[in-house]
């Protein structure tokens, strides 16, 4: 790992810059909803070894970092505060960073009243958007590298949906590493992913609609994401799953993996549970816009998203 230690003892929120070493993993069986309440059994204290993820409004995700128990959390688009308050303070957690991938209200509207329940939190966002996304304390860009809670965060620009949207990659090399710990192992097997929070970019089965960018951005974007390990666990901020995958059937009747995946989300839903995270193997095999050759392949896509009503 370099001159990179994961484990200081007395773990900063923030730490600087880290150098990249990407996270290998195989291909998990790509069940959906296995991280939620994980116990993070092994996780050093201070590091933020689980995901959890606040189901808020229609059909957004509020996503949160924390340790097996009471201590510092960081928590990813607030759409809302009031949900958020409750479920940090039922688990005795303390917020110290809160992480923005763009500017639209459903992914920033909690930060406010997060911020005067706990004012120490730090507010990291695009700096590019510092105009849209106010109250930041520490502004990012592509390519910036950066630790939190013990992980790993490499900052990726992944315009499209908006035209400063980031997104944060969180390898799991060093907590596996390091110790013995159920980070990126589902229940069902072992596997080494890390965690993916692509904002609007990437939806489970889809992507984002092109508000402020062209079909090259979000097609350069989405290659980004098709480059991380096929084990990254990825937390989309929308449950829109089942009409992704309902519309890639219709567009892709003969193809056997979205079929399938179809009839299990479908599955998941009525059982009342997420989707999300979904894994980008599974992505890579289902997701036409991942799949897409080439811009103008996505923007057919698209557009064939954007008129579809089912
Ligand atoms: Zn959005
Ligand atoms: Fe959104």
């Amino acid at each position: 790992m370099g001159s990179f230690s994961p484990f200081p003892a007395d773990p900063p929120v923030w730490s600087g810059a880290a150098p990249l070493v990407p996270g290998g993993g195989e291909a998990a069986a790509g069940s959906v909803a296995d991280f939620v309440g994980d116990p993070g059994l092994g996780a050093p204290e201070g590091v933020a070894s689980l995901v959890s993820l606040i189901p808020v409004l229609r059909d957004n995700y509020v996503f949160v970092l924390h340790g097996p128990g009471p201590g510092p959390a960081v928590v990813v688009d607030p759409a809302v505060a009031e949900a958020v308050i409750t479920w940090l303070e039922e688990r005795g957690l303390e917020l110290v960073a809160i992480l923005h991938t763009h500017h639209h209200s459903d992914h920033i509207g909690g930060t406010p009243e997060l911020l005067r329940r706990w004012p120490e939190a730090e507010v990291i966002a695009s700096g590019a958007d510092r105009d849209r996304i106010p109250l930041q304390t520490r502004s990012v860009a592509g390519g910036d590298r950066f630790t939190l809670l013990g992980r790993r965060v490499h900052v990726l620009a992944v315009p499209g949906h908006t035209r400063h949207h980031i997104a944060y990659y969180l390898p799991a090399g060093d907590l596996l590493d390091s110790a013995p710990s159920r980070i990126g192992q589902a229940p069902g097997g072992p596997s080494s992913g890390g965690d993916l929070f692509c904002g609007d970019t990437l939806f489970a089965g889809g992507c984002g609609r092109l508000f402020e960018g062209t079909p090259e951005q979000m097609h350069a974007s989405l290659r980004q994401f098709a480059a991380l390990p096929e084990a990254t666990r990825v937390w989309c901020a929308h449950e829109y799953t089942a009409t992704n995958l309902a519309w890639a059937a219709s567009v892709e009747p003969a193809d056997p993996a979205i079929g399938t995946r179809l009839e299990a989300v479908r599955g998941v839903r009525a059982a009342g549970h997420p989707t999300i995270p979904s894994r980008i193997g599974l992505e890579l095999r289902t997701n036409l816009f991942l799949r897409a050759a080439n811009p103008a392949a996505l923007a057919v896509l698209r557009s064939s998203r954007n008129d579809w009503t089912g």
